[in-house]
């Protein structure tokens, strides 16, 4: 998920929102209004929603600390993180890097929640401390707001570990799994089962709910267990994915039929010529043997018909500093996070200056449905992958 507005970098970790979040943060704003006129007769309109809004933005403040406590785990364990997007669940810290072992997984999954509960603590702490009693309502301003806030970071650090995957809870259970059978795949697939039984649980209370009377909240919950159902099915599917393409490199899978064009050529020749003739999809563009960019049927439909006898093939090409290339020894799996962070589809290969091939999405998806087809276990490697294998091993 991407951010719509930037806030801001903190530790090198970009800070966004999602457009979601506004929608949720106006729902907090007016049922904290809602809330707090009802448990506070004594205050006024105007106190009602100032602490409404400054509660919302608080709110705000401490989820992404949960985050932040995630990201900076992370970041202390070598792992990369490239941003945190706060949407309408909560947020995402969009770490870059998978962890390595059992421990990293571990400190970082619990870190979040751990920040939610001394969060909470604190807040019904210093609430304490400014006279706030359980028993006596209606009370000020500032102690119903440190109240609120309290009991939400409180349950947000409980609801998040439940043992559903992608939950921290569920990353909990899944370091844990991995600890005890030195198994990453397994323990995310285990993992992976169990948040599809919880996300199964959560869907049935929120139907249940609804039935008896209990109106949106009921949905709300279903809403939340189809999302987990979602997020469960999709890593567990990704284990999958990740263990066929563990080990191999772009050089065993990239495509090497990718035709040099010359830069002069006119759009109208390029398209007449190659477009139509070979049905390839990459071109790329040299000039005296290196490469200068490259040039698909997308950069083409980008400039109107009319102008294609006077354009070249230069001017449509993107050109190499706007691509992002790979080097051929690169790990598949790194290419494919690289595609999915960039949103593009393909990756010209590089080595010292000229073009080795293309790796592209669709083409890996192909290699995964053959290997599907031919029912070949996650395990089974390719000779010249072996040999691949071996020669780095040796080296
Ligand atoms: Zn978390």
């Amino acid at each position: 998920m991407n951010s719509n507005v930037k806030l801001g970098r903190i530790s090198g970790i970009e800070i966004g929102l999602h457009y979601s979040w506004f929608i949720i943060a106006a729902l907090i704003v007016f049922s904290l209004g809602e809330h707090f006129r009802l448990v506070n007769p004594n205050w006024g309109a105007g106190e009602i929603w100032i602490a409404a809004l400054f509660t919302a933005v608080l709110f705000f403040v401490t989820l992404l600390l949960h985050e932040l406590a995630h990201s900076l785990v992370a970041q202390s364990r070598g792992l990369k993180v490239s941003a945190i997007t706060l949407f309408a669940l909560g947020g995402i810290s969009q770490i870059q890097d998978d962890a390595t072992d059992a421990r990293t997984e571990f400190w970082v999954a619990i870190a979040g929640p751990i920040a939610s509960l001394i969060i909470g603590f604190s807040c019904l702490g210093i609430a304490l401390g400014l006279g706030w009693q359980r028993s006596t309502e209606p009370h000020t301003a500032a102690i119903g707001v440190l109240v609120w806030l309290g009991y939400i970071n409180i349950a947000l650090a409980f609801f998040n570990m439940i043992p559903g995957f992608p939950l921290d809870g569920g990353r909990v259970l899944r370091s844990l799994v991995w600890a005890i059978t030195k198994n990453a795949d397994r323990s995310t697939r285990i993992a992976a089962r169990v948040g599809q039984v919880v996300a199964f649980l959560f869907i049935l209370d929120g139907i249940w709910r609804y039935f008896s009377g209990a109106g949106f909240g009921g949905l709300w919950i279903a809403f939340i267990g189809w999302f987990l159902m979602d997020a469960a099915k999709a890593s567990y599917a990704e284990v999958g994915t990740t263990a066929a393409l563990r080990g191999m490199r772009v050089y065993d899978v990239m495509s090497r039929d990718c035709v040099i064009v010359d830069r002069g050529m006119s759009l109208r020749d390029f398209v007449d010529i190659y477009l139509l003739k070979t049905g390839q999809r990459c071109f790329a563009v040299e000039d005296q043997g290196r490469l200068v960019g490259i040039i698909t049927p997308r950069d083409v439909s980008n400039i109107s018909r009319d102008r294609w006898d006077e354009t070249t093939v230069r001017e449509a090409m993107r050109p190499l500093q706007e691509l992002h290339v790979i080097a051929p020894d690169t790990p598949v799996l790194d290419a494919l996070k690289l595609m999915a962070r960039n949103d593009v589809n393909q990756l010209p290969v590089v080595a010292n200056g000229t073009l080795q091939g293309m790796v592209s999405r669709s083409q890996l998806v192909q290699l995964l449905q053959v290997r599907s087809v031919l029912q070949l276990p996650a395990t089974y490697r390719s000779t010249l992958q072996r040999k691949g294998e071996d020669l780095r091993k040796g080296a």
